[in-house]
């Protein structure tokens, strides 16, 4: 229990029944990571607002109901190993290491870096490891992963991300150019990548 923890569940309460989550696992830990330790002190109050936030750099941390989506449709399990593109203030990551073995989250700012470790520390998360760098070579060091979340918009499907996939795997990205992204789930089977396209979103751009 905390200060915000009604708010909390207004929040859940409201994304449960919006359709956004579903899953038992995923709305328990909906109700136990703290968001407003992932956004900027003076925001905490609008922490559990179904809107995006501002966070250093000029970054945004998601709303609620995308994470929730995003989070859904990567079908977590225990076992997963996950590669996160674009750490920013932390909170997906922290939302998927309750749910699967370990996260590896990529951020290109170095303030951000700072800010997605620090958070996470704040909420005594120990299995994600956030390493700067340009998330659109993927991760090598860790590679395979059972599921790859990309958290920015990016133009395309890079190679390097269906290279260090699990067979099996999922891949999660809004992808587009421009203001609006289409959100793409692929998954990687022995025939090929199947696709399937979740709607219009709007993400932050990678940067290179
Ligand atoms: N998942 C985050 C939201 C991230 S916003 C959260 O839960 O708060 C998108 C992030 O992607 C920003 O932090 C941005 O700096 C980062 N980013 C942009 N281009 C990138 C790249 N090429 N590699 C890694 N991270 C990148």
């Amino acid at each position: 229990m905390d200060e915000f923890s009604g708010q909390r569940e207004g929040m859940v309460i409201k994304l449960v029944k919006d359709g956004y989550l579903g899953s038992k696992r995923v709305i328990k830990v909906f109700m136990d990571i703290p968001r407003h330790l992932f956004v900027r002190e003076e925001d905490e109050k609008f922490a559990y607002a179904d809107y995006p936030l501002p966070i250093p750099a000029g970054q945004t941390i998601s709303a609620p109901h995308m994470v929730a989506m995003m989070t859904e449709l990567l079908e977590p399990k225990a076992k997963d190993k996950v590669l996160e593109i674009g750490a920013g203030s932390g909170y997906q990551a922290a939302i998927l290491s309750k749910l699967v073995k370990k996260v590896y989250s990529i951020e290109v700012d170095p303030e951000l870096v700072s800010f997605a470790k620090q958070n996470l520390k704040r909420a005594g998360i120990k299995n994600v490891e956030v390493v700067r760098g340009d998330g659109s070579r993927g991760y090598e060091k860790a590679k395979p992963y059972d599921k790859i979340i990309v958290t920015c918009a990016t133009p395309e499907i890079f190679g390097s991300w269906i290279k260090q996939l699990k067979m099996n795997g999922i891949l999660l990205a809004p992808v587009g150019g421009g203001f609006y992204q289409e959100l793409i789930r692929i998954r990687k089977t022995k025939k090929g990548l199947e696709r399937k396209n979740y709607g219009g979103c709007a993400f932050v751009p990678l940067r290179c």
